[in-house]
């Protein structure tokens, strides 16, 4: 850690009083690792959680070639090319009920979705173009040979890996788990992530509010954005600005996770005893990053070894708050959590039907309304863009992300829009 920051302030693109917004995510990324450790879990309880290791295929997935179609297996060197074939119907195989023997020329089974092929047969004919009459099935021309059958390993082949090591699950793969007949898997421990409040105006839930004070809301939003990302999220509180308080927190912090993530304190000039502790108590990098909302922001790591954890200093800003931690802290998280690999938020262009106020040379995440309108998706930023207005996070569904290069945005023109979609 300590000699990696130090080549990175040797880099000719480092500027720590204006550093871009990819360029501070790339040094984060590259400096955290995955953390260590696993536990085996039933299928169900491992929703959200991350693979530890590949779960190898020991069977074909379907286990059988089997019929994608309601209808008639037959062989289909059985049928003429140019005129109706009437074939004698055998048996019937059913999902689950297979048809015993072997399919002789001349004959069809009657089969039904799922059913094994009978041995012998190689094409299904669906129902919808055959005619019954009675034991006589009239197939006519032009099938295609294989038409209709599902074959066997086309899911998943024997073997293989049918999911790797890294892989954040969803219902997908649990589902998937289950068609192997997986009740069990391995997946990486939580991430611990303690978090504290800083800030003498702040007052905790349940506690009148006296004059000069605000609720501390960005507990709250940290709680839910890292619930929802599958951490452990450890909450210590509000802490006073003032040094053995803070220091007293940043230890108890590091005992006990892996990332300490704080809110406020860390612009210039407003407490610079917090920078003082952070560079006492470890070796972290003071950032002035080139975006809107989310200037000031401190990244390195607390105390060493076991008793060490990564430090993410975030502005005090409740709106700030959530677009470094969307932007910077998530990304990081993902990877300490095990997940491989790691994927950027996907950006979406559509055009943007307000007007924009933003000045060039700096990269800003506003907030979007994400709307339909006459079967074209469109986004308009919500009301107020102050970095303290948190209604606008509640009424926006997307960031409206701006380029760095980018000025003012007229009416009409294309903007990158982020989803909170599956985010928040
Ligand atoms: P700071 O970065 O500490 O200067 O804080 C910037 C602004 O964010 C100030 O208006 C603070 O009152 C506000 N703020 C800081 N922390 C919180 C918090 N936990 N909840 C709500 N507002 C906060
Ligand atoms: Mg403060």
């Amino acid at each position: 850690m300590t000699s990696l920051l130090k080549q990175i302030s040797c880099a000719d693109d480092y500027d720590p009083e204006s550093l871009g917004v990819a360029r501070a995510r790339q040094i984060i990324l590259d400096l955290v690792e995955p953390v260590e450790g696993s536990e085996r879990l039933f299928v169900r309880n491992a929703l959200g959680r991350v693979l530890a290791e590949d779960v190898i295929s020991t069977a074909n997935v379907p286990g059988h070639d089997n019929s994608a179609m309601d209808g008639y297996a037959v062989r289909f060197a059985d049928l003429a090319l140019e005129r109706d074939t009437t074939l004698s119907l055998a048996g019937t195989a059913f999902a689950g009920r297979a048809f015993e023997g072997r399919l002789e020329p001349g004959h069809c089974v009657r089969i039904m979705t799922g059913g094994v092929i009978p041995q012998g047969a190689d094409t299904v004919v669906i129902q919808e173009v055959a005619r019954a009459d009675g034991e006589r099935i009239v197939i006519p021309p032009q099938q295609r040979q294989g038409q209709h059958i599902r074959r066997a390993g086309e899911d998943l082949r024997a073997g293989e890996p049918a999911i790797r090591v890294g892989k954040q699950l969803r219902p997908a793969e649990l589902g998937l788990l289950a068609s192997l007949g997986v009740a069990e898997v391995s997946v990486k421990r939580r991430l611990r992530v303690a978090f504290f409040s800083t800030g003498d105006e702040l007052c905790s839930l349940g506690m009148p509010l006296k004059a000069g004070e605000v609720y501390d809301s960005n507990r709250y939003t940290l709680y839910g954005m890292l619930t929802r990302l599958g951490c452990d999220a450890i909450d210590l509180g509000v802490v006073r600005d003032e040094p053995a308080a803070l220091e007293a927190a940043f230890h108890r912090a590091a005992a006990q996770a892996d990332v300490i993530l704080t809110s406020g304190g860390v612009s210039v000039g407003e407490a610079d005893f917090i920078r003082v502790l952070m560079e006492k108590l470890g070796e972290v990098a003071f950032w002035k990053i080139a975006m809107r909302p989310g200037r000031p922001m401190a990244f390195g790591r607390i105390g060493d070894g076991s008793e060490g954890a990564f430090l993410f200093g975030l502005p005090g800003n409740p709106v700030a708050v959530m677009v470094t931690f969307y932007q910077f802290v998530r990304e990081a998280l993902q990877k300490m959590m095990g997940i491989s690999p790691v994927e950027s938020l996907p950006l979406f262009r559509v055009p943007c039907v307000t007007a924009l106020k933003k000045r060039p040379g700096r990269s800003e995440f506003q907030r979007g309304v994400l709307f339909c309108e006459n079967g074209e998706w469109k986004v308009r930023a919500t009301g107020s863009q102050g970095s303290g207005i948190l209604s606008s996070m509640s009424e926006a569904n997307c960031f409206i992300a701006v380029e760095s290069e980018r000025g003012n945005v007229a009416p009409g023109e294309a903007v990158d829009v982020q989803s909170f979609e599956g985010l928040v």
